[in-house]
């Protein structure tokens, strides 16, 4: 089945954080990647801007599964840390799952705020035009800028 997850990095070399992330959601699944968006943090905290970019990925993990793997990413990362209680240096949200609809709040899909996110809408409309509409990110807030492909950034 097909599936979407977001990834955020705004600490240290988030480029490293975000490949490590995908390497190791995806497994030996096959996946997509969007480009990499630089994105204001929003809140007023001083922090560096976050990488953001969004997977498709083909898996016949159930979502459980995956929010497993999301989980397992973001704790390895953690280790790397820096500051402690600074910013996260790696966040893995899924944001959709082929025919799997939950309100669980330890997992809801879909992502309830995904469609809000400007950084969320605009990768994933890049990877499926066909969910995600100019008009979901013309409503989307947040200023986002088109960087380069994860394998061309350093
Ligand atoms: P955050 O710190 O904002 O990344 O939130 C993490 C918490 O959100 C975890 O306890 C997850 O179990 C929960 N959660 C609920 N729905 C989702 C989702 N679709 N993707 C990732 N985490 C989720």
């Amino acid at each position: 089945m097909r599936a979407f997850l977001s990834f955020g990095s705004n600490v240290g070399d988030r480029a490293a954080h975000l490949r490590a992330g995908v390497s190791i959601v995806a497994g030996t699944d096959r996946y997509r990647l969007s480009r990499v968006y630089e994105t204001e943090p929003v809140g007023g905290v001083a922090q560096d801007d976050f990488w953001n970019l969004v997977m498709e990925l083909h898996t016949e993990a159930d979502p459980w599964a995956l929010l497993d793997r999301a989980h397992a990413a973001e704790r390895l990362r953690e280790r790397t840390r820096e500051v402690r209680w600074g910013p996260r240096t790696l966040d893995v949200d899924v944001l959709w799952v082929e025919g799997f609809t939950s309100d669980d709040p330890r997992l809801t899909v879909p992502h309830p705020r995904a469609m809000e996110r400007a950084f969320v809408v605009v990768p994933w409309r890049e990877l499926a035009p066909e969910l995600v509409s100019e008009l979901d990110v013309t409503r989307a807030s947040g200023r986002v800028v088109a960087l380069d492909t994860l394998e061309m950034l350093q």
